[in-house]
């Protein structure tokens, strides 16, 4: 087993890197960039994302099942939820807080005027230019705070789950699932042929998720060669490289040590070599852009090398691929921030608590999938310009479209850190839940 994941990991890494020089030095042209309609990503979607999106809905469901069974006390499970919850809360307000902080300190939107004069005029143009995001982005508008909240109560309490499995809403499943796991866990005898059913189900559907991994090094290689091929590795130099870098900066700060450290604190585990194990899953987040694609893969890692309980994991990760986005939130502060000192606009420090409590809120709104952040950025965009009512400033919503252009290699990295704020969290959780084999199988 670990000969073979060995090799898949090499495989991945090699075809990434293959991606990128393809990407560079065949497909990029300045003159004539790429869009989303070209082949390499079509290849991409067609080789992994779909595969992967095609186990996400059904494993979720099972998932949670097998693991609520196998805790089956609701005292201990609303145990379990409270703690998880709470990590995933409070980590995601430490990556914001990491994310307000460098930007505020490094200042990446003060440029030269008439450099942040022409990033602001191609980012309406490139606003104006991606009709798709810009429907998205202006739909974000129109919903308030208080009603992007209802909307996510609402997703909690479905009322037809089929719907939701339809619609690809993950929230009504886990709680439906959650429902019916604790009632098969009470009904003692009585239910037992469908515990044993769905334990056994998702064990199938584990083996499964196995076989459509081996797909993952051609499908990253093809999604690697569109993304570099449409923004080329320039970009990274240009004047949104201080931006890029701040952003990167503080991932790398809340991944590679704020994480590690919570985790050796709270598991007692030894971090990084847990990092190492959970490998192919970063990497499958970082050539895919969605932790909820991503998902089969982790569940895989975390509760393979990664020694994570089924107990825990089956339940901590489905949720966390919906609402724990540690990268994202620390990208949305720090994007925020940064297109209002482009625009010329100082925020005082009751805007930046307002960006760190929306940002949060927004963050965990958003879908994992690729460049959702983006969209719900306007949430934070709009608590920011109202609370600046009066002064007569406000970020037109265009601003985004400066940020539009590099969005998927920022996204790349902040649903790495999701991802491994997931794990994290599985594992932390696992000394809460820790599996006993004889309790169900
Ligand atoms: N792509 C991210 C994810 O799937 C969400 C985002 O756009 O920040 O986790």
């Amino acid at each position: 087993m670990s000969k073979a994941t060995n090799w898949l990991t090499f495989l991945i890494v090699l075809s990434m890197l293959l991606g990128v020089l393809f990407g560079e030095f065949i497909l990029f042209d300045p003159d004539a960039p790429i869009d989303g309609a070209h082949w390499t990503k079509s290849v991409g979607d067609l080789v992994l994302i779909r595969p992967l999106k095609m186990l996400v809905m059904p494993l979720i469901f099972l998932s949670v099942i097998a693991g609520i069974t196998r805790i089956g006390d609701p005292s201990k499970l609303g145990k379990l939820g409270i703690s998880t919850l709470a990590y995933y809360l409070g980590t995601m307000l430490i990556a914001v807080v990491i994310g307000a902080t460098l930007v505020s300190y490094f200042q990446p939107g003060h440029l030269d005027a008439d450099v942040a004069m022409t990033l602001q005029q191609d980012g309406q143009a490139i606003f104006d230019a991606n009709e798709t995001k810009k429907a998205q982005i202006e739909d974000m508008q129109k919903e308030s705070l208080g009603s992007t909240w209802m909307n996510i109560l609402r997703q909690c309490i479905p009322t037809n789950v089929f719907k939701e499995m339809v619609e690809t809403r993950p929230l009504g499943i886990i709680v439906f699932a959650l429902g019916l796991g604790l009632a098969l866990a009470a009904g003692g005898q009585r239910t037992e042929p469908a515990r044993r059913f769905f334990n056994a189900a998702f064990e199938g559907m584990m083996i499964f998720v196995q076989w459509v991994i081996w797909l993952t090094p051609v499908g990253v290689f093809f999604l690697m060669a569109w993304t570099v091929g449409t923004i080329g590795f320039a970009t990274m130099v240009g004047p949104l490289g201080s931006y890029i870098g701040v952003v990167l900066l503080g991932l790398l700060i809340h991944g590679a040590v704020v994480l590690p450290l919570l985790l050796w604190l709270l598991s007692g585990t030894n971090p990084y070599r847990f990092m190492w194990q959970m490998r192919r899953a970063l990497l499958t987040a970082f050539g895919t852009d969605s932790s909820s694609a991503t998902l089969p893969v982790t569940m895989d890692c975390a509760e393979g090398e990664g020694g994570c309980s089924k107990r825990a994991s089956n339940f901590v990760l489905p949720l966390g691929s919906t609402v724990n986005m540690d990268g994202t939130a620390l990208y949305e502060a720090v994007a925020v921030v940064f297109l209002f000192q482009l625009f010329g606009f100082e925020l005082a420090f009751g805007e930046l608590v307002v960006v760190v409590i929306t940002a949060t809120l927004a963050a965990i709104g958003a879908a994992g999938i690729p460049s959702a952040g983006l969209v719900t950025m306007v949430i934070v965009i709009a608590a920011v310009n109202s609370s600046l009512q009066g002064t007569g400033q406000e970020l037109p919503l265009a601003a985004i479209g400066v940020i539009l252009g590099v969005d998927r290699i920022v996204d790349m990295c902040r649903t790495t850190v999701n991802v491994w704020g997931d794990a994290t969290a599985a594992k932390v959780m696992t000394r809460l839940a820790p599996d006993e084999p004889a309790a169900t199988d």
